[in-house]
This record gives structure tokens, sequence and C-alpha cells, in this order.
């Protein structure tokens, strides 16, 4: 393929929501931008969301919209199946090399790379990707859109079962120094109380329980959501699982202590679904070295000064924004696409 070298104003490195809501506000304000994207398609993590906290909208409704602004805008250009090889300053321009094999001369970078979520099967205690009845928040997710599309129960991998007895172990991959993530992943109790949620109002005559380590539900609607899953039924156990077991006709035992009463409970389940926290993108790393820029010891972002520069990076020209300086919820996420494209214009500006 011939190589090319395309003039953008700005590059979006990261085509989930908070890249996207960047992109479509550049363009609101005039500026043409470029959306580097790793995935084949658009959308991030979001897309996979069957609903999104504390209001059930659609996750991929959410998406669709974004990607329907921004095939209707001529000034946005996504890059799909591609990431960043090199990129350079020359000049106060930044001459950015991509897998497409093609050369961007950018005037600003915007990093929304957005996260990873948790191996579970690091937690080997719980079986996950041993035991097919044990999945991850993501998995439950997408068994929660097949039953939505198709109606009835929530059904279980292995035979197809209808999910009557469910358990949810929250914490997984996250406040552990043991696995290298000891912060809270902020957003874990409220999506996890979302599907349990879900499921008892499909099927009152289910039962959820959620093991927990501490509930933190911290944002306008979610105190509420979580007080609302308690009306519904769903049990809150304040305990720690030490063991998730599979037996013959593909049920889940857990053992776990109650950390209120100091004493050990177990219980049989259909189906167990791991809260799994998140982590930065995965080429986060290489990411920073390629750009010149920081991280913190937990591998997340570093803000130039969270206060009065909360988009700025130590270097000239590139930006943050999204869950890559922390977890946050979706709405904030957009939130950030759209005031980092405010700060970027500033800067383009200045730097006419
Ligand atoms: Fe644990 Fe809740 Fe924090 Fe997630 S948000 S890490 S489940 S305390």
């Amino acid at each position: 393929m011939n190589k090319k070298t395309i003039n953008s104003e700005v590059m979006i490195i990261g085509g989930g929501v908070t890249g996207l809501a960047a992109a479509i506000s550049l363009d609101a304000l005039g500026i043409d931008s470029t959306i580097i994207e790793k995935d084949s398609v658009l959308g991030g993590k979001v897309k996979e969301y069957s609903k999104v906290f504390p209001d059930f909208r659609s996750g991929k409704n959410i998406v669709r919209e974004l990607i329907a602004k921004v095939e209707q805008s001529s000034r946005i250009r996504p890059v799909v199946s591609a990431s960043v090889t090199s990129a350079e300053r020359i000049d106060g321009t930044y001459s950015v090399h991509v897998s497409d094999n093609n050369r961007y001369n950018v005037k600003a970078i915007i990093l929304a790379c957005g996260f990873e979520v948790f191996d579970a099967r690091l937690q080997e205690e719980y079986g996950y990707g041993v035991y097919p009845n044990v999945v991850n928040s993501l998995d439950l997710e997408a068994l929660l859109d097949a039953q939505e599309k198709k109606g009835g129960m929530l059904l279980r991998p292995s035979d197809g079962k209808p999910v009557t007895r469910m358990a949810i172990i929250f914490c997984v991959g996250s406040r552990s120094k043991r696995l290298g993530n000891p912060y809270c992943s902020r957003i874990c109790c409220s999506y996890s109380t979302k599907q349990a949620i879900e499921i008892m109002e499909k099927n009152p005559d289910a039962s959820v329980t959620c093991f927990y380590m501490d509930i933190r539900t911290y944002d306008r609607g979610f105190e509420e959501m979580y007080q609302y899953a308690q009306e519904l039924g769903v049990k809150y156990i304040r305990g720690r699982v030490s063991e998730c077991s599979a037996l013959p006709d593909g049920d889940i035992q857990v053992r776990a202590e109650n950390t209120l009463l100091g004493r050990p409970v177990q219980g049989i389940f259909n189906l167990i679904s791991l809260s799994v926290g998140m982590m930065p993108c995965a080429d986060a790393a290489d990411l920073a070295g390629l750009l010149g820029i920081e991280r913190s010891d937990d591998g997340f972002f570093t803000k130039k000064d969270k206060y009065f520069s909360p988009h700025d990076t130590v270097r000239e020209g590139i930006f943050l924004a999204g869950s890559l300086t922390g977890l946050k919820p979706i709405k904030d996420c957009l939130m950030e696409g759209n005031s980092v494209s405010s700060r970027v214009t500033a800067y383009l500006n200045e730097h006419k």
C-alpha cells in the first residue's frame, strides 16, 4: 500500500464513547479530527452493554447515536483496526505514523484509549474459564442482552437452564494489593446492582445474592438504585468468597465468610457472575512511551494538574479524556469528551 500523508487538526486515539463524543464536539466547533481505533468497529466497551445505570438506557443505542453523528460529519475521519506506531513533534505539529501505513500530521492529540476489564482467570479460586457457569460481568451483559431479545428468563451457558438462583461476587480484581490493583474500580457496585435488578424484574421468583466488601454507590441516582434492588429482594451479604466449586449438575457451590456476623456461609447457585474491576487500556504502557506522557503507579495516566488542567499532560498538544485517568460512569466519559474538545479548541487558537 502506498504511504500517504494526511493532514488533520486533531488525532483522537480511541473510538469509544469518549473519543466519539470528542470528535462530535470538535466537529460542532468546526474542527476536523481523525479517530484511530484498534478494534474493527467503533464504540468501545459500551457497545457491549445491554443497559447502563442508573437509568437503564441501552448502551448499544448510545453508541449507535454517536456513530450516526460521526457518519454524518464530513470533518471526522474514523480509521478502524489501526494503532499508532510512532509520534514525533516537529515545529508544533505531531507527525504520527499509524499501522494503516499512513502518516498523519496533526496539531493536537487526544488520548481516549479507555480501560480493560480484569482477567478473572487470575483469581483461580472462582473458576472463571474453567466452569461454564461462572461468568464475568461482560458475559452476563451478553446473556442479559440475549434474554432481552428473546424474552423470558435468564438462561445459563452450560445447558440453557433458567437461572433461578444467581450470585454476584463483587470486587473481583479490584482493591487487591496481591493482584496489583489496590484501587476501587468505582462503578462495579453500581453496574452489578443494575444487573441484579434486571434479573429480578424479569423473574420476581428468582433469588439474586450479592457478596460484597463495601457498597460504593456514590453518584446521583446510584444509591436509589441500590435501595430499589433491596426492595425487589436482592440479598446483599457482606463477605469475602473463598471458593467456587462446580457440582455434577453444573450448579456452583460458593463458600464465603459473612464478615458482619463473623461466620462462614455457603450456598448453591445456578450461575455466578464475577463483578470484574477495570484497568487502563491494554496498550497504556506503549502509548505512554510513544507519546512521552506519564502514568501513575496504578497504571492510569497522569493529568498535568488535576485541579486546573484536567485534560493536559506534561507534553504540549497531548490531552487526556475518559477512563484512562480513572474509572468513571459513561455519562462522565461523554462529558469529558465534550470538555476536552473545548480545551483543544482553546489550544489550537493559541497555537495558530
Ligand atoms: Fe468493589 Fe464496589 Fe469498588 Fe467495584 S465499586 S471495586 S465492587 S467496592
